[in-house]
């Protein structure tokens, strides 16, 4: 479902993201870390095209990305994402955040619209939160309004750049659970986090950056406990 071949990227002079090579079959649960400035996230925002690349080919979903706008605007419908910072509309109650897009962008009644965004909240086990506004809630909260925002649109494929990293200990829990139930219902996700236990629980793959370039791929518990290289061993005892 996601296919990067030889993909280069440049800022500038600056080579970010070096000759990838990177499958992803439908279903499959891919997390993705390594120091910091190793190109994780410019590597995920290439998937949903908020990064463009020079060199190699990228294929998302069926569609070629590069600079053309159909393969883009194709690709973004299939594809969603969440961040660190939740981004949510402060000014907006959480039915409106997850209205919004559809209603506006993908055209749907607004009836309809509810109807899908309360089933997504449920999903998130946080509906009766509907009519608040963001800032009335925990961040552990905001960031499954969040995730329940992409799935209105509903994605093919989910990215997910440290979704926890900004939250109190107590929240990360809570956040990562709706990911597992993601990924036991069979979403294909991407998920750049240095979360251990939930990476053994539900990946089928840990890929290493380091330096924009993969440098390891393998099984959660092979990686963590034994990794094949010397700068995954250097970043783990980092992290540990
Ligand atoms: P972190 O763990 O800190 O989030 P990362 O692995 O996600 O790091 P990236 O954000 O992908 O790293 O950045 C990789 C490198 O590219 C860094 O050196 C960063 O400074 C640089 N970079 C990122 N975005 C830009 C940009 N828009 N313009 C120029 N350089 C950038
Ligand atoms: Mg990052």
């Amino acid at each position: 479902i996601i296919r990067f071949d030889k993909v280069n990227k440049w800022f500038g002079s600056f080579h970010v993201l070096r000759d990838i090579d990177l499958s992803v079959q439908p279903g499959e649960r891919i997390v993705i870390c390594g120091p910091s400035g190793s190109g994780k996230s410019t590597l995920i925002r290439c998937i949903n095209a908020l990064e463009d690349y020079q060199e190699g080919t990228l294929t998302v979903a069926g569609s070629v990305l590069g600079d053309k706008l159909k393969a883009i605007e194709a690709v973004r419908r299939q594809v969603g994402m969440v961040f660190q910072q939740f981004n949510l509309f402060p000014h907006l109650t959480v039915l409106e955040n997850l209205t919004l897009a559809p209603v506006w962008v993908a055209g749907l009644p607004k009836k309809e619209a509810e109807q899908i965004a309360m089933a997504q909240l449920e999903r998130v086990r946080i509906a009766e939160q509907a009519h608040k506004y963001p800032l009335q809630l925990s961040g552990g909260q905001q960031q499954r309004v969040a995730i329940a925002r992409s799935l209105c649109l509903t994605p093919k494929i989910m990215l997910f750049d440290e979704p926890t990293s900004a939250l109190d200990p107590e929240m990360i829990k809570e956040v990562l659970d709706v990911i597992v139930s993601l990924a036991d219902q069979g979403m294909t996700m991407l998920c750049v986090t240095h979360e251990m236990g939930f990476a053994r629980a539900v990946a089928d793959r840990v890929i290493f950056m380091d330096e924009g370039q993969v440098v390891e791929e393998n099984t959660p518990d092979a990686f963590f406990d034994a990794p094949k290289t010397d700068r995954g061993r250097d970043f783990l005892s980092k992290i540990l």
